[in-house]
């Protein structure tokens, strides 16, 4: 596979924005605002639409413009799993559109690369507090160690959840049991590798990202 050589990856195992030619999320207007562009800034912009990347199990890792998905495609790296209702043209063909592609041989994502902060373990949570089940400013939140500090407990994807203050000052140091608290749902590392990327997208990106990137 000598083409996928050419994907540069850095040395925290990801692809760099060269690899995959990422766009900006939210450079753009919404589409009805370029409705009146000419046809060729229309194409251009299409270009640019951001496409979702997922590992060939199906696991979102990033996101790239439809320029770089089509270039991938083309080199036999990616396929299409979800398309646009566009097209492009060149000289001889209309070429649909992807919107999901999906690269053919497994990327080993390291697990370090997904990088355990406090922004990440709110977006993961939904800015939900995952005792009391209700949705916070990230100001009004903390983060809790279900098994507490004190004893023992780590500072891992698996042992931190958002919490309000007023659930985390009745914990205290005790267990979720102790406390006579339950959590919300059992926390998780965080699948998706490009977190921030994605979760500005996909408030307002196509559905057919959805069932790839909650599941
Ligand atoms: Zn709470």
């Amino acid at each position: 596979m000598g083409t996928n050589r050419h994907m540069s990856v850095d040395s925290r195992g990801r692809y760099t924005p060269e690899a995959l030619g990422e766009v900006t999320p939210g450079s753009e207007g919404p589409a009805g605002s370029r409705s009146h562009n000419l046809l060729s800034t229309r194409r251009a912009s299409l270009m640019q639409e951001p496409v979702l990347v997922l590992n060939a199990t199906y696991e979102p890792i990033n996101v790239t413009a439809v320029r770089r998905a089509m270039v991938l495609m083309l080199k036999g790296v990616a396929q299409a799993e979800e398309m646009h209702n566009a097209e492009v043209h060149s000289a001889a063909h209309a070429h649909k559109v992807p919107s999901v592609i999906r690269l053919l041989a497994y990327r080993h994502i390291p697990q370090q690369s997904r990088a355990l902060s406090r922004k990440n373990i709110l977006l993961r949570d939904r800015n939900t507090c995952q005792f009391c089940v209700r949705v916070f400013p990230s100001s009004e939140l903390t983060l809790d160690h279900v098994m507490p500090r004190s004893r023992g407990g780590r500072s891992t994807w698996e042992n931190l959840v958002a919490c309000c203050y007023r659930c985390n000052n009745s914990k205290g140091d005790r267990t979720p049991e102790e406390a006579g608290l339950k959590l919300a749902r059992k926390p998780r590392p965080f699948t998706l590798h490009t977190s921030r990327q994605l979760m500005r997208l996909i408030k307002h990106r196509d559905e057919r990202w959805h069932k790839y990137l909650f599941y």
